[in-house]
């Protein structure tokens, strides 16, 4: 599965369900989004195992979407998981931080699991090269793509103007060639890279106050917590569990699957937001009790007024919002598989696709 075919579903609500395995991860990363340390949490094996096991032939997602954390740390989760994925229809596709890649011999089951995924994700930026030299990963990356496998790389920089990009980008062509598709972004200010804010060199990307209708794109795929706590959006403080009750689809000792994925298609409120985004809702059908202080911040706060809550009912059952919200997610299949945060370096997404690889999208 190529890197933009994966793109393109992230825009289809509930079409891929992400799965944190684990919050623990062997690297340091000065800028980890996750704030992650070996000793940090993650659900038990068989909680995790008895959702997955709510999947079926007829019932899963299109995309299951390991991360973590690191979730080789747990090599033999991830190989069942994808045996179970793969017997219901779903493919897998994991990003992985590449520790292994700094010995020369991979262990034999970590790199049994590699070949069982259906795409694999690894980063490359200052921060990981720290920890994981670069020369390592491309190494572990060209067998990969010499057997066949499917692979792409996720690149960081702290602007467009970042030199870094080009110096990285010219020397994974030089050693791929063509065939590993990237996706190049700018840091995020998440995480442990929040203590970098005062740094010259670190401009967060901008979230323009707005009250336009503004879709939100986090709201779509639940994402599975560290703790097992199933989330509706996959912003990183929602997932670190700050409190927003109303985006809480459940937990995997008590939901199955199609539980979790009729809650998050059918919610009123889940569809306002994936397609007006919660400043224009605010404006528009709110009482003036919540004031817009920011695009997640306002979205926190629109269960206070009860007035939203049931004009967002309204809305959401005319027919024509319906079509509205099917439009809307066929123009977002369009977009994001062309999308970087940095235009230069979008049709990078590109490398190594084949037409027909998504003829059947
Ligand atoms: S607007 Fe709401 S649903 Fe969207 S990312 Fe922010 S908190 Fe999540």
């Amino acid at each position: 599965m190529h890197l933009i075919e994966l793109l393109t579903l992230r825009s289809k609500p509930a079409g891929g369900l992400y799965f944190l395995l684990t919050r623990r991860c062997p690297l340091l990363c000065d800028h980890c989004s996750t704030n992650s340390t070996l000793t940090s949490e993650e659900a038990a094996e068989d909680e995790i195992l008895r959702f997955v096991n709510t999947l079926t032939p007829t019932s899963r997602p299109d995309i299951i979407f390991l991360s973590g954390g690191e979730p080789l740390l747990r090599p033999r989760l991830v190989r069942q998981i994808i045996e179970k994925s793969h017997a219901c229809g779903a493919r897998v596709v994991m990003i992985t931080g590449m520790f292994f890649a700094r010995q020369e011999k991979i262990p034999r089951l970590i790199e049994e699991v590699l070949n069982e995924t259906d795409h694999l994700m690894t980063s490359l930026d200052i921060f990981h090269e720290r920890q994981v030299p670069r020369v390592d990963v491309l190494r572990v990356l060209r067998t990969l793509v010499d057997n066949g496998k499917d692979v792409s790389i996720q690149i960081a920089g702290w602007n467009e103007h970042d030199p870094y990009l080009p110096e990285v980008i010219s020397s994974v062509r030089e050693h791929l060639g063509d065939r590993v598709p990237m996706l190049v972004e700018t840091i995020k200010y998440l995480g442990r890279a929040r203590q970098m804010e005062t740094s010259h060199q670190f401009k967060p990307a901008n979230s323009l106050p707005t009250t336009e209708a503004s879709p939100c794109v986090m709201i779509s795929w639940p994402v599975v917590t560290w703790d097992g706590t199933i989330t509706a959006c996959c912003n990183e403080d929602v997932v670190d569990g700050i409190h927003a009750p109303h985006l809480r689809l459940g937990h995997i000792v008590t939901e199955d699957w199609q539980t979790i994925r009729d809650r998050h298609l059918q919610t009123s409120l889940y569809r306002a937001l994936r397609t007006f985004g919660p400043l224009y809702l605010n404006q528009q059908y709110g009482s003036g009790k919540v004031a817009c202080e920011g695009y997640c911040q306002t979205c926190r706060k629109l269960p206070d007024d009860p007035v939203i809550t049931q004009r967002i009912e309204e809305i959401m059952a005319r027919p024509s919002t319906g079509y509205l919200e099917r439009q809307l997610t066929m123009l977002q299949e369009q977009r994001h598989a062309a999308y970087s945060d940095i235009a230069a370096y979008a049709h990078l997404v590109k490398l190594g696709y084949k037409e027909q690889e998504i003829a059947s999208l």
